[in-house]
Formats: C-alpha cells, structure tokens, sequence
C-alpha cells in the first residue's frame, strides 16, 4: 500500500503539532470503503481493501512517508474560549496530491489518545462514524463544500459510550485541517510568529493569490470570509444544521468540517436546532450566518498583529473585513434561492418575495425539501399534484400568483426553468429519521438500509422511483428531535 505522501504541515515548527503514531487496535475490520474517492485520490481500492491497506485505515501500520501527527488549536466553544483543544482522537498520517496535483490530508480519526485527550479515551464508536460516512458523502452529492469519508473500519474493541459500543476509526480526507481555532491557539499564547507562519502557510497551501495581494494577510482573511459566507448560505440553501459551530470546527478552507449533531430541517423553522447540547439554540438554523460571522471576528482578532503595526488601524482594518460578510452572504444567498425560485435574472424586491415564501412556509410547517420541489412541479406545469407539500387549503395561493407573474418576466420556457429548479433543489436530503434507522439498523449488523439510503443520496436530484420512500417526511411518531455528538 503505497501513498505519494508530501508533508507540509509536518514541515511547521515543532510547537504546532505533537507527533505521534496511531494506538494499534485488536481486530479491525474493514466495514465501508469509498472507492470512488479512492480512486480520485489516484489510491488503488484493492489495495486499500488488503489486509495490508487495513493495517493502515486502522492505525496498526503507519505507511511508507507518513509523518503521523496531531494538530494543537484552541477554540470558542458555545461561546467560550478553550486554550488548548487540538486533536484529541485524531491523527494526520499526512497529505497526498491527487492526479491533478490537488492536495489532500488524510486523517485517521477515532485513533487513540494524544497530548490533547484531556479526559477522553481517543476513540469513536461506529455510530457517529458511518454517520459522518453518510451525511458527508451526501453533502458532497448536494455539491456542497465538505471534508469525506474514505474509509470506515472496526477495531473490535468496545468504546463506552454510557454503554458499550463497538469501536471504530474513520479516515477524513480534507483540504486541509487548520481551522479558525488554530490561529485562536497562537494567538492566545502570544506566539506572533506562528501566527505569522501559519497565515503564510494558509496563504501558501489555500490562497496564492493572496500573496499578491497589496496586504497579504487581509486578502487572507477576506477570502476567508467569503469562503465562510458562501458555505453557510450553501448550509441553508438545503435546510442543514451543522449543529457544533465551534471555532475548532470552521475550516479555514471553507469545507463543512465535524459531522457531530449535524441534521438536516423537515419542516420549515429557522429556529431549529436538534444538538442535545444546544440549550439555547445558539446553532439553530438560521442562526448559522450570524454565528459565521461571530467565528469570523475571532478569525480577525487572532490576525491582528499581521494587519497593521498600528493596532487602531489594524481593527479598523479587522472590522472592516467582517462588515463584509452580511452583504457576501447575501448576496450568495440570494443566488441560491433565486436558483431555487427559478430566477435568473436578479430583480429589487427578489429578497422580498423569498421571504414571503419563508415565512409561509413557517406559519403552515411546510416541508422545506418538498415544498421547493413542489415549486419545480409548479414550474413545469405537469403534475400540480406534487404541490401539496405547500398545502392544499390555499395558503400559498397568493403568493404563487406572486411568483408566477415574476416568472413572467423571464423568457424560459417551463420545462427548461422547471429543469433548472430540479438542480437547485434537492428531491431527497439525509432525513434525520432515516439516517437514525439506517444506522441503528448498520451497528446491529444489516447494512442493507446504510447502503440504499447512500445510493439514493449519491444522487439527489433526479426523481427515480426508489427515492419515494426517503423523500417522505417523518411522521409524527418518526421525528427525531435531538441529535447527539457522539464524543
Ligand atoms: P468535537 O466536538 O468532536 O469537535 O471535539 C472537540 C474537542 O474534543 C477536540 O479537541 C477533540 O479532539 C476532543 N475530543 C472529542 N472526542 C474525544 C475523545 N473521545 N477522546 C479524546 N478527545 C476527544
Ligand atoms: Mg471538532
């Protein structure tokens, strides 16, 4: 089992990183292998799947040219700050180009303790893990930035988790793991120059055309916020809930990192919040772009002294760069529900018109998935049936109305704008019910669920018969209402 491993941020100062090997497991059994990522990764699958590739999903062989290591980074957790995170039960064998020279981590996550364990044992359990699997392979489909699931294994080792539970290991392939709780972590020791040597190697490995830029550093944290902005319009453009918006699960490369309480909004509330441990909605649905921004002001903060020698100038500088998210949200939240509505051009009161259909939609507790499909069947003018989702006692009568004379103004013929709609809306999302049901079905051993839900979700847009099932919604006695991390 060969990996073209090239190592950056193994290069960074000793002080960045502890650097360890994985703890050896006692039985691991391979359970799920991505093989398409496999091979976009340019890694053979058959090999992966060996009893030599194993060794290495689950931490028993550390491969040819990997530097294994955990990362140091702080973060705000629910609003308070923690010095000293860092990966705890996770461990960056290190980082390979793909054919195309793109350069991805592979991490091992579920790997054993580390200097940064605290009171944890290291380890995760197969629940969360084929849940990561599932959710992220899902988001991927959506076309949504995300980290991926390579591989899932077992340890035949129990993790107690309240219970027992079987132990297993995940291998995360990301464009990069530093997050905004990185730079939280050498700023809060006063360490400038790692500040410094991190923004350079962000600059380097994710943004080069910041170096260009007149002030490198704002460049950076501009297009980081961009980045965020753009993600989190994305997140709600499809009713996901991240769940754990910690500074130390926003990746700086802009992908959705951490799948802990993450689920996914049935009906239409912008207060929803699933996390058993968001007392207080802080991550609720339409909190996220707020909270971006929050995350992105500890992001300027920790960047400060690269700014300006002047500090005043520097946090006008900070501020400024964090002004611009609203207008970058909106602007990218905008295109994606115009998209939605099937709306190309973009129109004044555009804004106007989405939330008369938001707020709709929360007074009657519409299926936010269903009811934009429902708006596809309406675009194309063929089965006015499927809009029963937004309800049949005419409480979207007028505004339909509404939007079919703002349609009007478009020169689309239906079926090529219904089409359209059909890639900005998705037919199916991961139901939380379903994905519940598919694991809890997967940990006991019957796999067959796990399987169909992934192949429906591989492909979330085109109506194909064998989605029906997971497009319905919960019924009463199905909703799940609290969603856990799984640590
Ligand atoms: P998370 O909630 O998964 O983002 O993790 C937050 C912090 O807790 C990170 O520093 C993790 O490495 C650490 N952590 C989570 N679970 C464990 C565990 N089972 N053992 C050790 N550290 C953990
Ligand atoms: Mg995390």
């Amino acid at each position: 089992m060969t990996f073209a491993f090239d190592n950056s941020y193994a290069r960074l100062p000793e002080r960045f990183h502890a650097r360890l090997s994985p703890v050896p497991v006692a039985r691991p059994t391979l359970v799920r292998l991505n093989r398409p990522l496999a091979r976009r990764l340019g890694l053979d699958p058959e090999a992966l799947s060996s009893p030599e590739g194993l060794a290495v999903l689950a931490g028993n062989a550390v491969p040819h040219g990997a530097e294994p290591l955990a990362m140091a980074y702080a973060g705000h957790q629910f609003g308070n700050f923690v010095a000293r995170l860092g990966d705890g039960r996770a461990i960056l064998l290190g980082e390979i180009l793909d054919p195309s020279g793109e350069r991805f981590d592979i991490q091992l996550k579920g790997s054993g303790r580390t200097p940064f364990s605290r009171a944890g044992d290291g380890r995760a359990w197969l629940g969360p893990v084929l849940r990561e699997y599932l959710v992220s392979e899902a988001m991927r489909a959506l076309g949504i930035p995300t980290t991926r699931v390579l591989a899932a294994v077992t340890t035949g080792e129990p993790v107690y988790r309240e219970t027992s539970r079987p132990g297993a290991i995940l291998t995360r392939v990301a464009r990069g793991h530093v997050r905004i709780g990185t730079f939280e972590y050498f700023s809060a020791r006063g360490d400038r120059e790692a500040v410094r040597e991190l923004a350079d190697y962000v600059i380097a490995r994710h943004d080069p055309e910041a170096r260009a830029a007149e002030r490198p550093y704002r460049a950076l944290l501009d297009t980081v916020v961009a980045r965020q902005a753009d993600l989190v319009a994305r997140w709600l453009g499809v009713g996901f809930i991240h769940g754990v918006m910690n500074t130390d699960n926003m990746s700086i490369a802009g992908e959705t990192i951490d799948y802990g309480p993450c689920a996914f909004m049935d009906a239409y509330d912008p207060g929803t919040v699933f996390s058993s441990i968001d007392h207080r909605g802080r991550y609720a649905y339409g909190n996220q772009p707020r909270v971006a921004q929050w995350n992105l002001a500890r992001l300027a903060q920790s960047l400060l002294p690269l700014l300006d020698e002047d500090q005043d100038k520097a946090i006008q500088d900070a501020q400024a760069a964090i002004d611009a998210f609203p207008q970058r949200f909106e602007q990218a939240y905008l295109g994606i529900f115009r998209a939605k509505l099937g709306l190309l051009e973009p129109r004044a009161d555009d804004a106007d018109l989405i939330d008369a259909l938001l707020e709709r939609m929360a007074e009657t507790r519409a299926d936010f998935t269903n009811g934009f499909r429902a708006l596809c069947a309406l675009a194309a003018g063929t089965d006015e049936a499927r809009s029963a989702p937004l309800g049949e006692d005419g409480a979207f009568t007028d505004w339909i109305r509404r939007w079919r004379a703002r349609l009007a103004q478009e020169a689309a013929t239906p079926s090529e704008r219904a089409a359209r709609m059909r890639r900005a809306n998705p037919a199916v999302i991961p139901r939380n019910h379903r994905v519940e049901a598919a694991l809890e079905a997967a940990v006991a051993g019957d796999f067959r669920g796990f399987d169909a839900l992934e192949r429906v979700l591989a492909n979330p847009w085109d109506d194909r018969p064998d989605m029906d099932p997971y497009t319905r919604p919960p019924e009463p006695h199905e909703i799940v209402r609290e969603t856990f991390c799984g640590t």
